[in-house]
């Protein structure tokens, strides 16, 4: 039977789709593969040493379209066997080609010529034609300054970069791009300041004496990053403006109701005092004004009624309303490898990556994997945990790591209309069963920053919850390893059925999907090996586990 009219149309339709859909997957590919060809030939012109100095110019600036070039860059060029000769030369050029007119020179001829005095060893033209990229107009779009500031700190001028990041950083906290470079730039002056100082004079070429040239600065911005007192002046002068104020009264009022309802729990007196700490850093964000403010057309918490009061000094007003604005809640994973002065460290519900100045007396000889429950703060810049908080095992993070989620959850359906309203939630923190959120976190992306803000609102409503069950669990199970493990456990458990590893024997998860688990499990033992250790105890041989499962301790960059 013949097609009818219509099915034929249809079907001819299709085909054009089809063929049309082709057609494009064909140009993209085609296209792609110019793109490739193009940048290969600019690689080989590059490289070959007969291309001419001026056809060198219009590639690199081709290639960079004004923006700075890389601090790495040069290097690879001298990689591919340019002479320090034909650098200079192409230098020269570039910076020639565009001064005869009335433009600037571009960021792209500045620092590459920069980089090239760097490369020939010439500090002082280095320093020139950088201060001059950085004082360019194009240097204020704030990618291409962070690029700009990244080079300081290759030529060796980290205290400048520091100067200029802690500026970045005190408009624009949480952008991950400064607080990497920061992170590595007050390291590497860390390393420079406890080092030894060239003999023939300061690192800067200046010819005079560390001690009196760049010394007193570097140790300046170097203690900028331990100096708590910025924090400390801010905590005082809150406490004074609450004393005996409404907002004062309507916060000892919320701890005693919190310290109350938590009685059973028969709380050391240190414990209760950090739980009475933490209920009262969160009510300085989230508390309801008093009766008679409430006709203000604002609602404010109290740290925003500090800043806007008129009595208050701009310094301190400002840092209340960093603290308002980017106080950051987390399940705060420290990595103990961090290079001094400051801990990196991951909230394990958002995945957010911070470098934040801990104080020494607090964190020295925490075990290895230990999570902090609590908040840090962007103080002028600088991000540093406030102390207030809890410490917690990788295993109690997880638990309250998906306790948190499940809240988010909730919350972000009530707040897209799929559910009324959220709920308080009922079920107990799942100790011991939770998914391993510690070890996934270094193999995922932060999360956005809108699903980032709810959790950190959600776990300050969670702060009390939290706190509790962590620690009626702790009452019922004491820290592991004392009674449980006998000599040679391990070498036993190694085969056998695990239920948290779905049944299987850890030699049999660390060849398969429950790796991460097992992972957080040894994690888990080696945390407990390190409080056990401090008391004169062994632990749980987790170096020989580690062995036998071919499972050595995975680095953030695995
Ligand atoms: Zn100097």
């Amino acid at each position: 039977m013949a097609k009818s009219n219509r099915r034929r149309k249809q079907d001819r339709a299709k085909r054009q789709a089809r063929d049309s859909q082709k057609q494009a997957a064909t140009q993209r590919r085609q296209e792609w593969e110019q793109e490739l060809e193009d940048r290969a030939d600019r690689v080989r012109r590059l490289v070959d040493p007969d291309t001419p100095a001026a056809e060198l110019v219009d590639l690199l600036n081709e290639s960079h379209g004004g923006e700075p070039v890389l601090g790495f860059e040069v290097n690879r060029l001298k990689g591919f066997g340019w002479s320090t000769e034909r650098l200079t030369t192409v230098a020269d050029a570039m910076l020639a080609a565009e001064s005869d007119g009335e433009r600037e020179p571009s960021l792209t001829a500045l620092t590459f010529a920069s980089e090239v005095a760097r490369a020939t060893g010439d500090v002082a033209r280095t320093r020139e034609l950088l201060d001059q990229a950085l004082e360019a107009p194009a240097a204020s779009d704030r990618l291409t300054r962070w690029h700009l500031i990244n080079l300081l700190r290759f030529s060796g001028r980290q205290e400048e970069a520091i100067t200029l990041l802690e500026a970045s950083l005190l408009d624009e906290p949480c952008e991950p791009y400064p607080i990497e470079l920061y992170a590595i730039a007050i390291s590497e002056l860390h390393q420079h300041v406890n080092g030894q100082q060239p003999a023939d004079g300061c690192s800067c070429g200046s010819g005079a004496a560390w001690e009196q040239c760049c010394g007193p600065r570097e140790r300046a911005a170097l203690s900028r990053f331990t100096d708590r007192s910025g924090l400390t002046e801010l905590s005082d002068a809150v406490s004074s403006f609450l004393v005996g104020s409404d907002y004062g009264r309507a916060i000892d009022n919320l701890v005693s109701s919190y310290q109350e309802a938590a009685r059973d729990l028969k709380l050391e007196p240190d414990e209760l005092g950090s739980f009475g700490a933490l209920i009262a850093e969160h009510a300085l964000l989230t508390i309801e004004p008093p009766e008679d403010d409430q006709e203000q057309d604002e609602v404010r918490a109290p740290l925003e009624a500090f800043a806007a009061d008129p009595s208050v000094p701009a310094e301190l007003a400002a840092r209340a309303q960093a603290w308002q604005s980017h106080f950051h809640y987390g399940l705060w994973k420290i990595d103990f490898d961090s290079e001094p002065p400051g801990l990196w460290c991951t909230d394990i519900c958002t995945g957010d990556l911070r470098y934040a100045n801990f104080p020494a007396q607090f964190t020295d000889g925490w075990p290895r994997w230990s999570v902090w429950f609590g908040g840090i703060v962007p103080v002028d810049g600088i991000w540093r945990a406030t102390g207030t908080g809890l410490r917690l095992s990788p295993a109690e993070a997880d638990a309250a790591a998906e306790f948190i989620e499940k809240a988010v959850i909730d919350v972000a359906q009530s707040l897209t209309g799929k559910k009324r309203r959220a709920r308080r939630p009922d079920d107990p923190m799942p100790f011991g069963e939770a998914e391993p959120y510690g070890v996934l976190v270094e193999q995922q992306d932060p999360m956005s920053l809108a699903v980032g803000f709810v959790t950190g609102m959600t776990i300050g409503q969670l702060l009390w919850r939290i706190f509790v069950e962590v620690h009626a669990y702790r009452r019922v199970r004491p820290p592991a390893g004392t009674a449980q493990y006998g000599e040679g456990w391990e070498k036993l458990w190694i085969d056998l059925p695990v239920p948290v590893l779905n049944g299987r024997t850890p030699r049999q998860a660390a060849l398969g999907k429950h790796r991460p688990r097992l992972e957080a499990l040894l994690r888990q033992f080696e945390y407990e090996a390190d409080l056990l250790a401090a008391q004169g105890q062994p632990g749980i041989d987790t170096g020989w586990l580690r062995q036998e499962l071919d499972m050595p301790v995975m680095s953030p960059d695995d």
